[in-house]
C-alpha cells in the first residue's frame, strides 16, 4: 500500500490528489518519498511565487521563531506595526485612497473580512438601511470554502448540499461589464471580483472589462474589491493583477504568496474610510497577524520591493506565451489563455494520443516529472515558481509537449 493510500483511511476525501506523496523539495524542484524529482509548475496555487524554502524567508522564519511566535491581538508586537505599514506602502499606491491593512491567516477569511467591512460600510457611511446590503459576484467566481463564500459561487460541487445559503449576494456573468453596471442599485455596497479567474482555469477578462467595472462602481458609490489571493503579488508580472488594466480597486485582499508558502498569512487592504468601520470587538483573529506570521510577509514584502519577482514574472512569461501558443496552433491544445507566468491550457479531447481530460494530461505529467494541477475537467493550470530558471521552464515545457502526444 502506498503512503497515498494508507493515508486515505483516516483522511477526510474532500481531495483527490495525483499519486505522489512528497518529502522535502527546494527551488522549483520537489522530491518524493522514493526519491524521485519533480518540477513544480503548481507552486501551491501561486503560494509558493517564490518557490519552495526561499532562503530569506526561511531565515526570517527561523529568527522569529526563536524570538516570539504569538502574542493574540490582546498585545500589539514589535512587527505588527512594521508589516502593516510595509504592506501598506507596497500596495497602497495601487489603491483608491488611504491605505489601511487587516492581518488574517487564510484567503477566505480575507474574503469574509472584505464582505463584512463592505456591508458595515454600507450601513454606517452609504445609508443603506440595515440588513440589506447587497454584493455582486460573477458566475465562475472562487472565493473560498466557508458558507457564506459557497453561498454565491456557480459552481455545483462547491456549492451543493450545504445550504441554508447567505442571502445578499448577486450573480452576473464575468466579462459582461455591462451585465455587471446593470445590476448595481441603491442597496449595492460591492462589487467582489478577481482580475483574473485562477480556479475558472486561468481566465483573462477582455480588455475594456475591469476599466469598466472601476466606472461604474464609482459612479454608483460602490466598492470595488478585488479578490487577489490567486493573481496578487508577482503572478501577473505587476504587484497586483489590476495593474495590468491600469484599474485602482477600493479594497483588496492578499493571501497565499503572502506567507511565502512557510506560513498562512492574509490581509485585507484598503480604504481606510472601509476598513476603519471594522472598530474593536467587531471583528479579529486568535492567529491573525501574529508574529511569525508578519516576520515571513515582511520578507516576502522585501521581496516583492525589489521588483524583481515582477520582471521575472513579465520576462519568463513571455517566454512562456512563446512556447505555449503553437500548440494551439498545431492543434495540440484547444486553448491558452495567459497572463505573466499563469497559464490556463485547455486540452483538445478527441484528438488521436492526446490526453481525454485535464486530469489525464496531469497523469502524463506526473509520469515524466512535472506537477500540475487540473481544474474544471479539460483544463491544466500552470503557475511555475517566479524564481525558475529559464532552463528548467524550458526543460518542464519539452516535457509537456511530449506528455500531449503519448500516453
Ligand atoms: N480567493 C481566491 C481568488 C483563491 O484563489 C482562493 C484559493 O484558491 C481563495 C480565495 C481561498 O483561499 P484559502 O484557500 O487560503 O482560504
Amino acid at each position: 500500500m502506498t503512503a497515498v493510500q494508507q493515508d486515505a483511511t483516516t483522511l477526510a476525501p474532500n481531495y483527490h490528489p495525483l499519486p505522489v506523496t512528497v518529502a522535502s523539495a527546494e527551488g522549483s524542484w520537489v522530491t518524493d518519498t522514493a526519491g524521485r524529482r519533480y518540477l513544480d509548475l503548481l507552486s501551491a496555487y501561486s503560494a509558493l511565487n517564490f518557490g519552495h524554502r526561499h532562503p530569506a524567508l526561511v531565515a526570517a522564519a527561523h529568527a522569529q521563531l526563536d524570538r516570539l511566535t504569538l502574542t493574540s491581538r490582546a498585545f500589539d508586537h514589535d512587527l505588527l506595526h512594521p508589516f502593516a505599514d510595509r504592506l501598506a506602502a507596497l500596495v497602497g499606491p495601487l489603491l483608491v485612497g488611504r491605505p489601511m491593512v487587516l492581518p488574517m491567516n487564510t484567503g477566505a477569511e480575507a474574503v469574509e473580512t472584505a464582505i463584512k467591512a463592505a456591508r458595515k460600510w454600507g450601513y454606517d457611511v452609504k445609508g443603506v438601511p440595515d440588513g440589506q446590503a447587497r454584493i455582486v459576484v460573477a458566475d465562475g467566481n472562487f472565493h473560498g470554502r466557508t458558507t457564506t463564500i459557497v453561498s454565491f459561487s456557480s459552481d455545483p460541487d462547491a456549492r451543493g448540499g450545504f445550504g441554508p445559503y447567505t442571502p445578499g449576494f448577486v450573480r452576473v456573468p464575468y466579462g459582461d461589464a455591462a451585465a455587471l453596471e446593470a445590476a448595481l442599485d441603491e442597496r449595492t455596497v460591492a462589487v467582489l471580483l478577481e482580475p483574473v479567474q485562477g480556479e475558472q482555469g486561468v481566465v483573462v477578462p477582455p480588455a475594456g472589462y475591469l476599466p469598466a467595472v472601476r466606472a461604474a462602481c464609482t459612479a454608483a458609490d460602490v466598492l470595488l474589491v478585488a479578490d487577489e489571493i490567486q493573481s496578487g503579488l508577482g503572478r501577473t508580472g505587476t504587484t497586483l493583477a489590476c495593474e495590468v488594466w491600469g484599474v485602482r480597486p477600493d479594497l483588496v485582499t492578499l493571501g497565499k504568496a503572502l506567507g511565502g508558502g512557510v506560513v498562512p498569512v492574509s490581509a485585507v487592504v484598503g480604504r481606510d474610510d472601509v476598513l476603519g468601520v471594522l472598530t474593536a470587538g467587531t471583528h479579529g483573529s486568535t492567529f491573525g497577524g501574529n508574529p511569525l506570521a508578519c516576520a515571513v510577509a515582511l520578507a516576502v514584502i522585501g521581496l516583492l520591493e525589489s521588483g524583481e519577482p515582477q520582471a521575472r514574472a513579465r520576462e519568463l512569461g513571455e517566454h512562456l506565451g512563446a512556447r505555449l501558443d503553437p500548440l494551439v496552433a498545431d492543434g495540440s491544445l484547444a486553448a491558452v489563455r495567459r497572463v505573466g507566468m499563469w497559464a490556463g491550457l485547455d486540452v483538445a479531447p478527441g484528438r488521436p494520443g492526446g490526453p481525454t481530460s485535464g486530469r489525464d494530461l496531469c497523469e502524463r505529467l506526473l509520469a515524466r516529472g512535472v506537477l500540475a494541477k487540473d481544474t474544471h475537467g479539460r483544463t491544466l493550470r500552470l503557475a511555475p515558481p517566479l524564481t525558475i530558471t529559464r532552463d528548467d521552464l524550458d526543460d518542464a515545457l519539452d516535457r509537456l509537449v511530449d506528455a500531449l502526444h503519448a500516453a
